[in-house]
């Protein structure tokens, strides 16, 4: 462990205690902050407006941590996976999705993940650590970098991430805290200045969390709903023999977020198992008194995993009834399959440990 503070882990709030700590003023905390996040910036040596004296302060006391060299691999689509040696040896992945008007990026909020769904290849790792607010952010950077080194004719949306998807590996509200710092400095106008509206976190149904993420930040929210009957979803998500699904909607009618907003539920069609007609009316019933749109995913196929993905046609059926009973319902193409980058297909780390096994 670097017995230094890894500047990257703090908020500017954060960051306005810290250098207190040091005997400084808050607003060279806004200074600091304003350089951190710079491409290029690695050291406090080219923090130019802090005083050589407090330089060399911090340079005894902090660092400005940042994933290097990371592995990546391209899909034909255009999608780009990245994997990032994390400090302890352990390997992380981010997806970055490009479209002409947006690049999206969908990053991990954990090592591993602990919530066991039956039908994701991530849960298959099983669970190792939360990632720190640094590990999450230097995604964000370490993508950003990519993209701007990347020449323009080779690229298909903006130099630059637009917007977040917390749907790489883990459950981010088992990692509330480090959640929402990491979203404070993303969101930050000094930080990476993003806007919440740009910012989604799903999660597989921790109820108990979801207000206090409501409260704290702005974000969009995404619930992976996938069943609407509780043996079905017992079955699939063990989670929600802690959360049932009568939990889980009333955590949703309770989560507090602005009038014009609209929690997005995502629901995985599974051959057989919650593709039915009547399973897509029960879908519009469950949903009717919360505001919200669908996404359907058809199930990305993972070697080793029993389901299937329906037929095109049943995912349209599927879809038209739910859009017939008044709602928006979108069809989620998956993206970046050829290179193991989809939905539920993160888990590089137990690829590369068979491999070295
Ligand atoms: N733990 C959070 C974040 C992961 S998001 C959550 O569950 O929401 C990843 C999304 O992909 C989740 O909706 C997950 O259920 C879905 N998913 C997992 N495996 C999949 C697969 N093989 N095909 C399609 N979607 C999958």
């Amino acid at each position: 462990m670097n017995p230094k503070t890894d500047l990257r882990n703090l908020t500017q709030e954060d960051l306005v205690c810290y250098v207190e700590s040091l005997g400084q003023p808050p607003f060279r905390a806004r200074q600091i902050m304003s350089w951190l996040y710079r491409p290029g910036i690695v050291e406090f040596s080219q923090m130019t407006d802090l005083a050589k004296k407090f330089r060399s302060i911090l340079s005894e006391n902090a660092y400005i941590s940042s994933f290097k060299d990371p592995l990546i691999q391209r899909s034909k689509d255009g999608c780009v996976k990245f994997g990032f040696l994390l400090s302890d040896g352990k390997l992380i992945e981010s997806v970055l999705i490009p479209e002409p008007d947006r690049n999206t990026l969908c990053i991990s909020s954990q090592v591993g993940c602990a919530m066991g769904c039956s039908f994701c290849l991530t849960a298959t790792i099983g669970f190792t650590r939360n990632l720190l607010p640094s590990e999450i952010v230097n995604q964000v950077c370490a993508v950003g970098d990519y993209l701007r080194e990347q020449p323009k004719s080779k690229l298909i949306g903006p130099a630059r991430v637009t917007n977040i998807v917390f749907m790489g590996m883990g459950e981010p509200l088992n990692n509330l805290e480090n959640l929402i710092k990491s979203i404070s400095i993303l969101t930050e106008q000094r930080g990476l200045d993003m806007t919440n509206r740009r910012i989604t976190v799903s999660t597989c149904g921790i109820a108990s969390k979801m207000k206090e993420l409501g409260e704290k930040t702005d974000v969009n929210l995404a619930i992976s709903l996938h069943a609407v009957d509780d043996d079905t979803r017992n079955s699939l998500m063990p989670v929600n023999t802690r959360y049932s699904l009568a939990d889980l909607l009333q955590a949703c009618r309770d989560y507090p977020m602005a009038k014009r907003k609209r929690i997005m539920f995502e629901y995985v069609l599974l051959k057989g198992v919650n593709d039915s007609d009547e399973n897509a009316r029960d879908l519009a019933r469950l949903l009717k008194d919360i505001p919200c749109k669908i996404n359907l995913l058809p199930y990305n196929e993972s070697p080793g995993l029993p389901f299937k993905s329906p037929s095109e046609n049943r995912v349209y059926v599927f879809q038209k009834i739910v859009r017939d009973l008044g709602y928006s319902v979108f069809i989620r193409t998956s993206r970046g399959e050829d290179i193991s980058a989809a939905c539920g297909q993160l888990a590089k780390q137990k690829l590369s440990e068979e491999r070295n096994a």
